[in-house]
């Protein structure tokens, strides 16, 4: 066995249908009096449904979350916090509403309580990003991580399904990567196996039932263990290009992920067989990236990175920014066989090594 070193970031989860209704426990737990509900406008229903339950506790809402948090909506949610005298953040939804209450607790003593109502995993992270200039930079502090989560399957029925199964895809990827990273470990390779095998099921069975409340549950309680993976080990080339592509061209963050996976994982094959394995096992497949890919394919999401609107004359610029930088990878980074991975992304072609 390879040596590691394990090391567990403090987390508080309470998982179950209806546990929302505990919101106002949690803020109590951590001593704070006066909550800023966070969301964005599609979801102030939910939001308002928080503030209710927060009584006394509940100081004001804030529905200004929008995508990679830009810079001037960051500075807007700290300035209410301040005037309202928050001491805590209660966000409800998903990765771009986290995020901007990491934005306002990378600043201020306002600890964040969060109710994830997608599959992205930023609740599990100690990781921020804020955009500025058209750049999203991202950093990491012990302060943006939530102090408490509450997954609620119900809070995920009205998440449409295909945004539900293209952040599913998203929460695998952490995993996937997890699977191979260099700081990986027994721990999280557990979680992450786990966390691939409940995510595959339960969208599985989410494609043909929107509703179906058990696989909400498996999705949910997958995208937990993706988001651990992805809060405690360091991610590889997958990621490198979704954030280049996603920042250089403005694109989806999860629908890059599921077009980018089964060809990231294809370059990686050969350099990561037993990361390969396990994912292969987890869903049920023969080969990891072509058993992605055909479930792709299968649920119905993007497997091509030209319908996103990217021209195929970007991908010589993409494949420069992705090589710039490039992040730790179980197989060197080369330009020509990462232009190779872009063009079959670009078309959605079968993922090769
Ligand atoms: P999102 O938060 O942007 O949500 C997309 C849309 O879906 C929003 O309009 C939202 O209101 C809506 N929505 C969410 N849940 C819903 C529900 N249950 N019912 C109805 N509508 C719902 O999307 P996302 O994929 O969760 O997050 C993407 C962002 O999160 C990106 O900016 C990404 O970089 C960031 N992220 C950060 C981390 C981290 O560790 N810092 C991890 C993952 C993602």
């Amino acid at each position: 066995m390879k040596d590691f070193i394990y090391t567990a970031l403090p987390a508080r989860v309470m998982f179950g249908a209806g546990k929302l209704a505990s919101v106002r426990e949690e803020v109590e737990a951590i001593g704070a009096t006066r909550a800023l509900v966070l969301c964005t406008p599609q979801q102030r229903a939910q939001a308002e449904q928080v503030a209710d339950l927060l009584g006394a506790r509940f100081a004001g809402l804030h529905d200004g979350a929008e995508m990679h948090v830009p810079i001037e909506s960051a500075r807007k949610a700290r300035e209410i916090a301040a005037e309202l005298k928050a001491d805590c953040a209660v966000a409800i939804g998903g990765g771009s509403t986290i995020g901007l209450g990491k934005a306002i607790a990378l600043e201020a003593p306002v600890p964040i309580i969060a109710i994830p109502t997608t599959y992205a995993g930023s609740e599990m992270t100690p990781v921020y990003g804020i955009t500025e200039n058209g750049l999203k930079k991202t950093g990491k502090d012990a302060r943006v991580l939530p102090r408490s989560v509450i997954y609620d399957p119900d809070l995920t029925m009205t998440l449409p399904l295909g945004m539900s199964l293209v952040s599913g895809m998203n929460a695998i990827a952490h995993a996937a990567e997890g699977l191979y990273a260099k700081d990986g470990n027994p721990v999280m390779s557990l979680m992450a196996e786990e966390g691939i095998r409940a995510l595959a099921k339960g969208m599985s069975v989410l494609a043909g039932a929107p509703d179906n409340r058990n696989a909400r549950s498996s999705c949910l309680y997958g995208a937990w263990l993706c988001g651990t993976v992805l809060g405690h080990v360091g991610m590889s080339l997958h990621h490198k290009l979704c954030h280049t592509l996603g920042g250089s061209f403005n694109l989806p963050h999860a629908e890059t992920h599921t077009i980018v996976l089964p060809h990231a994982l294809a370059y990686n094959s050969i350099a990561a067989p037993e990361a390969m394995a396990r994912i292969a096992a987890a869903i049920d497949a023969e080969d990891a990236p072509v058993g992605l890919y055909r479930m792709a394919q299968k649920l119905g999401v993007p497997t091509a990175l030209c319908d996103l609107g990217v021209k195929q004359t970007d991908l010589d610029r993409a494949c420069e920014i992705a090589l710039a930088n490039p992040y730790w990878n179980p197989r060197p980074i080369e330009a020509a066989p990462l232009r190779a991975l872009l063009q079959r992304a670009w078309e959605g072609a079968e993922p090769q090594p």
